[in-house]
């Protein structure tokens, strides 16, 4: 039987009609940038997140970039990262011009140590941002004492956990702000490139417009040297309605995951630690750790089953960043889940004989 890793027609066929709709009202419209989708989605969002603020950008790299910018971080400011995340997360540090200080992964939840970010604060450190890895909820609560001692913002790069809890309080609405990403394959995403900036700041969100307008609020009055990002009414008039399932789908994303955490029986295998409260968890990925991966995955692609590895070079160990290749050792935790890390296939719409047969070949593997 074969298993994608992720099948994106089994959601849109379902609300095909809907799609059709929203692009027809927007054509009917002929206005693409800056109009009334993009007015309803981020009304819709903020208030989804339970926040007051959403501003819509061209991707999550943007959204994160934006942020720094409006803080004013940049050149000879410090800006404290978890070492296991996506790329993104550092480029926006660095094409801002600061400079990333990694912290080490938990061992068990995979997101950045919290007990580690104290020792790595200086009198350069401007931010925290804080990442919910795999769509889990970082403990932001106890980020926050550490950032209020030392007067630092805290970002969360929310783009893997549309709709993720910690302590009933959605992301995106736990930190000063919070980046999204609208990447087709996120637990929300467009039909192209999407992103947006949560918060409770209305100074900043403004700040945050008008960076990706070209530095203006006001036409062709412009106080910044800014960048054009922002959300197209297309994607923007999509995400309305992808939204309303969003609860749904991550819903169901839960229940496989839950099917997993039962059935996958394998030494060979380790399973994920999950939250206490289960449903605060959206599962954008459920990662297993395989010490015989590449073994592993030849053994699935021959079951037909595509997995995914998230991620498979540690950030310091690209050439891109080269400068920190030294520093690899500082981050064990890191290192072993870069190099043993498995996503099984999890998407909305997968069939109870999918998941039964993955588990069935992770048994036998
Ligand atoms: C996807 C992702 C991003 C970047 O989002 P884009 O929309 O692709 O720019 C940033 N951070 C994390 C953790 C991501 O997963």
């Amino acid at each position: 039987m074969d298993v994608a890793y992720l099948d994106l027609k089994k959601i849109h066929n379902k609300i095909q009609i809907e799609l059709d709709e929203a692009y027809q009202q927007v054509m009917d419209r002929q206005w693409f940038i800056g109009g009334k989708a993009d007015k309803d989605f981020e009304e819709a969002f903020a208030s989804y997140c339970g926040a007051s603020q959403c501003v819509g950008c061209g991707n999550g790299l943007d959204a994160i970039r934006l942020i720094l910018l409006a803080y004013g971080i940049g050149q000879g400011d410090e800006v404290i990262v978890p070492a296991n995340t996506f790329i993104a997360t550092v480029l926006a540090i660095t094409y801002v011009g600061a400079t990333p200080i990694f912290v080490d992964a938990d061992k068990d939840t995979y997101n950045i140590d919290v007990r580690q970010i104290e020792d790595k604060i200086t009198v350069k450190t401007k931010a925290i941002i804080v990442v919910h890895l795999y769509g889990r909820a970082v403990d932001v609560t106890k980020v926050k004492i550490i950032a209020d001692k030392y007067n630092l913002k805290v970002i969360e790069d929310a783009a893997q956990a549309h709709g993720a809890k910690l302590g009933g309080v959605r992301v995106g609405n736990l930190g000063d702000a919070a980046a999204f990403s609208f990447y087709p394959g996120k637990n929300l995403g467009a039909l192209g490139d999407g992103g947006a900036v949560i918060t409770n700041d209305k100074e900043i969100a403004e700040r945050i417009r008008a960076y990706g307008n070209y530095g203006s609020y006001i036409k062709y009055n412009h106080v910044f040297q800014g960048c054009n990002s922002r959300l197209d009414e297309i994607q923007a008039a999509f995400l309305l309605i992808k939204l309303r399932y969003l609860d749904q789908w991550n819903k169901e994303r839960r229940q496989i995951a839950e099917i997993y955490q039962e059935k996958i029986e394998n030494k060979k295998v380790i399973l994920p630690t999950l939250p206490q409260n289960m449903e605060e968890h959206v599962f954008h990925i459920y990662p297993i750790l395989v010490a015989d991966r590449i073994d592993f995955i030849n053994y699935m692609k021959k079951k037909k089953i595509t997995v995914n590895i998230h991620y498979p070079i540690p950030i310091m160990e690209q050439k891109a960043y080269e400068q920190y290749r030294e520093q690899v050792d500082f981050y064990p935790v890191t290192k072993m889940i870069c190099s043993q890390e498995v996503s099984l296939p999890l998407y909305p719409g997968m069939t109870k004989k999918q998941i039964d047969w993955v588990i069935q070949c992770i048994n036998e593997f």
